[in-house]
């Protein structure tokens, strides 16, 4: 009889399960599980929204708020069709894990509207992130809560939040959120800092795996904010970026994309589909090409176990929040495959969001270049403390990525006394 896979679709058992198990491979209280197995604070509001054709329409708007015990609590705003509140309580907790392993002073959060953006005019985004953070205003703040962009919103949307909150409190407060204009606060290189920050990690491990990335191919699923830049620094490092996925289409080329031209083609046609001299592609037939290194930039649970058992990469970098299935993942460590983690993979953001804070806590610029280096700095050391703890317990990174912030979250409770 043939058997039957179950495939854990749902993020939020996801991410409970990966807390769980970090928790008890490092034989940490059972109280840690206890503390963090739920967001401490969850809001729900509607947003009512006057349409361009004057009829009102109200959005459901979540704020997942995982554990203040480290810090603050942070992370981004997604606007998305499918958002639900069990997804932003698993991305709040992935928040905490990354915050934890990359040494960042906070805890995590996330936020979510329930929307087509594609379908609202840019008037009509406006007034939703103006209604979203007037209906969260009470429980953000930069010593509380710092949102920051996510799917489907950017540095403009975050400028109309941070606008919004400034006219509702009567005072400039850029700490209240990341990823914002340069000109009101913004961090130079916080646009590619995930992208970079993946490019790193992607380095590093494929140094300790022992292969160069010179005549590497590349091939990834997403091609946003994310993907793009990953694509662009990659490609700098020797890679041969091969194909690319989006929400509308693919484009595959086995001798290799030219990233800028398709960058430049994205930004007129807002898809890589039909790009010159590509062949089309689906995100199923991109998961199984005879590539070096896949990066997931789009959405979770991408790679189940039937995905992982085509994958013939030899490294996964997770450059989105949850790609990969919990059976997913046992397929591919059964097949050898190596995988840097999402906390890991797609914490360039967060740390350079964490700058971004910083500076404006200060009110003192920093130029690129330092930005660049801490990034790199903070990457490199996180990579090392994750491949450390594998080396160590005999692990997956994942697990391991997992105990370094079971480690430092544990610490921060015994501190102030929540648990032994
Ligand atoms: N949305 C990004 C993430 O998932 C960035 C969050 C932030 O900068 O706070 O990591």
């Amino acid at each position: 009889m043939a058997s039957v896979v179950t495939e854990t679709l749902d993020p939020f058992a996801t991410a409970q399960g990966q807390v769980r198990q970090a928790v008890e491979a490092l034989g940490a209280p059972q109280a840690v599980y206890e503390y963090l197995k739920e967001p401490c604070r969850v809001l729900v509001c509607s947003i009512p929204v006057q349409m361009d054709d004057g009829q009102v329409k109200s959005f459901i708007g979540y704020r997942a708020q995982h554990t203040d015990v480290i810090g603050p609590t942070k992370g981004g705003v997604r606007f998305h069709p499918q958002v639900t509140l069990d997804e932003v309580k698993a991305l709040s907790i992935w928040m905490t894990f990354k915050c934890a392993l990359l040494g960042l002073p906070y805890g995590g959060a996330k936020g979510g509207v329930v929307c087509e953006p594609e379908q609202l005019s840019m008037h009509e985004l406006e007034q939703l992130s103006r209604g979203y953070i007037r209906a969260i205003s009470s429980i953000v703040g930069p010593e509380r809560d710092i949102p920051a962009p996510d799917v489907n919103t950017n540095s403009k949307l975050m400028g109309f939040m941070l606008d919004e909150f400034d006219r509702l409190k009567g005072q400039n407060t850029p700490g209240l959120i990341t990823g914002k204009p340069l000109v009101l606060g913004g961090s130079r290189g916080r646009a590619e800092a995930t992208g970079r920050g993946c490019a790193v990690v992607i380095r590093e491990a494929a140094q300790v795996m022992g292969f160069g990335l010179a005549g590497s191919t590349v091939a990834l699923q997403g091609f946003g904010n994310v993907g793009s830049h990953a694509a662009r620094l990659l490609a700098e490092m020797g890679c041969t970026v091969t194909a690319v996925v989006d929400a509308r289409g693919g484009a595959y080329n086995p001798h290799g994309l030219d990233v800028a031209a398709l960058t430049a083609w994205v930004g007129q046609e807002h898809s890589v589909a039909n790009f010159p001299g590509s062949s089309p592609l689906s995100s199923e037939e991109l998961f199984a090409l005879p590539v070096d290194i896949i990066v997931p930039a789009a959405l979770e649970s991408q790679i189940t176990a039937k995905v992982a058992r085509t994958v013939q990469a030899k490294l996964i970098a997770e450059a989105a929040n949850g790609p990969t299935t919990p059976e997913g993942s046992e397929v591919l460590f059964a097949r050898g495959i190596r995988v840097i983690p999402d906390i890991l993979a797609s914490a360039g953001g967060v740390t350079v969001s964490y700058f971004e804070w910083v500076q404006n806590l200060m009110n003192y610029y920093w130029p690129e270049s330092e930005v660049q280096e801490k990034l790199e700095r903070m990457m490199v050391d996180s990579f090392h403390a994750m491949a450390d703890m594998a080396d160590r317990h005999g692990v997956t990174y994942r697990r391991a990525a997992f105990m370094v912030g079971i480690e430092r979250l544990s610490e921060a409770m015994a501190a102030r006394g929540w648990i032994a």
